[in-house]
Parts: C-alpha cells; sequence; structure tokens
C-alpha cells in the first residue's frame, strides 16, 4: 500500500460536508492563494517550525513538525474509532488540504477503504489537477465540495497564482457525469463579490443544471494571517477587509433567487 502525506486529520467536523465527519488534510497544493486558511498545506514536503513563547521574562522555542507520511491501513484506524457517529449523523469522511487530488494514487486507495466500510466520502477539491486524477477517483467519492475561487481568468490568475481553465474543465467533466457538487466559493471582498463576478456565477450555476446541488459561500477572516507569515513570509490578503453579514445576506438571497440552487453561508 502507498503511503500520503498529510498534515492534520479532525475528528467531529461539522462543516466540510454532512453530518459528522472526519477530514483528512493532504499535504501540498499547486495553488496559493492570497487568504488561504491552510497556509502549512502549501509544499508537499515534511516541514518544521519553531513556535516562540515569551513566559516570565524568558523566551521558550519548540520545533513542531507539519506533516507526515501515513499508510491507508493508519488513517483508517483512526477513522473508524468514529464510524459509528458518522453513520448515526449522515455523515461520514472528507478529504481535504492542500489539494488531495496531487496525491491520487493515495487518494485512491483511502476512499475506496472507506466506501468498502460503507463510509460516506467527500473530496475538497480545487478542481487544479489532471483529469486523470479525477477519474481515477471519481467512483469513490459521493460528494464534490468543489471550489470556485474566480471565474475571471485575470483575477484568477493574480491570486491564486494559476489559470482557472483546467478548474471548469474539470467542473465541466463532473457535471457531464452527473456527479453531486456543492459549489464552494470564498468570498473575498473587492476580489470575487463584483457584480460581474456574481453575474459570471449566476450563469455558471444556470450552466450547471441539477448536479449542482447547492453552494456554500464562505466568508473571508484573518484568522490564518500568523500562519501566512510562519509558512509563506508574508500575508499578501491584510488589507481585504472582513465581509458585511448585510453584504453576505444579500449575495446569498440574490444567487438564490437567480438561479434556484439553495445557497448558505459557511461551510
Ligand atoms: S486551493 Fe485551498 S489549500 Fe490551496 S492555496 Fe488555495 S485555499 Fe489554500
Amino acid at each position: 500500500m502507498s503511503k500520503g502525506l498529510l498534515f492534520d486529520i479532525k475528528r467531529f467536523a461539522v462543516h466540510d460536508g454532512p453530518g459528522i465527519r472526519t477530514t483528512v488534510f493532504f499535504k501540498g497544493c499547486p495553488l496559493r492563494c492570497a487568504w488561504c486558511h491552510n497556509p502549512e498545506s502549501y509544499r508537499k514536503q515534511v516541514e518544521k517550525t519553531v513556535n516562540t513563547r515569551k513566559l516570565n521574562g524568558r523566551t521558550y522555542r519548540e520545533e513542531e513538525k507539519v506533516g507526515e507520511w501515513m499508510t491507508v491501513e493508519r488513517v483508517m484506524g483512526m477513522i473508524g474509532k468514529d464510524a459509528v457517529f458518522m453513520n448515526e449523523s449522515g455523515g461520514g469522511v472528507t478529504f481535504s488540504g492542500g489539494e488531495p487530488l496531487m496525491q491520487p494514487v493515495f487518494l485512491e486507495e483511502l476512499a475506496r477503504a472507506c466506501v468498502g466500510e460503507s463510509l460516506h466520502t467527500c473530496l475538497d477539491t480545487s478542481g487544479y489537477a489532471g483529469n486523470d486524477a479525477l477519474q481515477r477517483v471519481f467512483p469513490y467519492i459521493d460528494l464534490f465540495l468543489y471550489d470556485i475561487k474566480s471565474l475571471d481568468k485575470e483575477r484568477h490568475r493574480r491570486y491564486t497564482g494559476k489559470s482557472n481553465r483546467l478548474i471548469l474543465e474539470n467542473l465541466r467533466w463532473l457535471i457531464k457525469m452527473r456527479a453531486n457538487i456543492r459549489l464552494r466559493v470564498p468570498l473575498i471582498p473587492g476580489i470575487n463579490d463584483r457584480e460581474e463576478d456574481l453575474k459570471a456565477l449566476e450563469d455558471l450555476l444556470s450552466e450547471a443544471g441539477s448536479s449542482v446541488q447547492g453552494v456554500d459561500l464562505l466568508p473571508y477572516h484573518k484568522l490564518a494571517a500568523p500562519k501566512h507569515k510562519t509558512f509563506r513570509g508574508e500575508y499578501a490578503a491584510g488589507n481585504i477587509q472582513v465581509p458585511e453579514g448585510s453584504a453576505m445576506e444579500y449575495i446569498r438571497q440574490r444567487l438564490e433567487k437567480h438561479t434556484n440552487v439553495p445557497v448558505g453561508v459557511g461551510g
């Protein structure tokens, strides 16, 4: 069995798909979103960081290892502990990151093992991967949590470091395959909440039809700022304002009204 590089396994997650879930975080991501909540996921390698604390006038420096190569068997042993909660709540297992599709062989083996235990599976993905990786895991994923960061080509490249072409091609392939999809849209004021951004999202939802079962708007927040300074040396999204609740509600209602797709706020 292959090994996968992970940086966290979170039990009892309630924002990563339906019910109570265990979320498995893959390390490594091809994108560099300015507002990323998990910058420790960027590099596909084990890293060491040093945490400094000042107590009673003394400075303590503690090394922390980020990332661990794990077998499917070991991850399944951890997931299995909570199977009863997952099954009773309509939950399951979510593969997140980072970008899980950067490790397609391990992801396929892990997702297949979950399906073998009758556990519901979600893939939380940026969609930035070769279509062969998506095809490989497709039979073992019950629900795709598919990120749409910007439908504007130039803005997508500027704020994530990559084009959105592959992402949209993979989304259209999933729609053609009649996959179950929830779109996840991080709402970043000044970057993807303009009139033309909302219109483009409405057009995409109209084109998608019934494959897209819902949209989750994820309001930008600054909680990851300290992690950016550790893993990236700077926080490029520091000047962005946190969206107002009234703006979130306006966008939620507007998208719902124009597309007939249920739209929620939060994951
Ligand atoms: S795709 Fe996700 S994990 Fe990767 S940089 Fe963007 S927000 Fe972070």
